[in-house]
């Protein structure tokens, strides 16, 4: 996909925190984390946003909020997390390959600004 940063990061042409890879999925350090722990889950597929997603992604989008529940174990942060996808500039959404954020380690307000 041309110019996409995840892409970049998948293929290493950029350096990330890589804190887990499968062939479906990676994982990594977000490079300015709103919380003790804030990773981002990636598909391989460039997939721009939600929105882009099809019946066929459904497994795929199952898989990263599995792994997102299994780096929070892994964090011991299950008293209290956040797994969120930003959808569309007005969301805040900033890099257009999907992402699952996975929030945690200190209280979490509602609602999110
Ligand atoms: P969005 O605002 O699109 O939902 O989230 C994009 C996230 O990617 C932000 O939390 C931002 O800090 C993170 N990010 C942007 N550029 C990089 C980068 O080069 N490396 C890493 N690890 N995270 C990034
Ligand atoms: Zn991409």
């Amino acid at each position: 996909m041309p110019d996409c940063l995840f892409c970049k990061i998948l293929e290493g042409r950029i350096p990330a925190r890589i804190i887990h890879q499968d062939e479906l999925a990676v994982a990594f350090e977000d490079i300015n984390p709103q919380a003790p722990t804030h990773v981002l889950v990636i598909p391989r597929k460039h997939i721009a946003s939600l929105d882009e997603a099809v019946p066929d992604d459904a497994a795929l989008i199952g898989h990263l909020h599995l792994l997102a529940a299994r780096i929070a174990a892994d964090r011991k942060i299950t008293r209290g997390y956040r797994t969120l996808f930003n959808n569309g500039p007005m969301s805040g959404q900033s890099v257009f390959h999907l992402h699952l954020h996975v929030l945690g380690g200190r209280p979490m307000t509602w609602p999110p600004g």
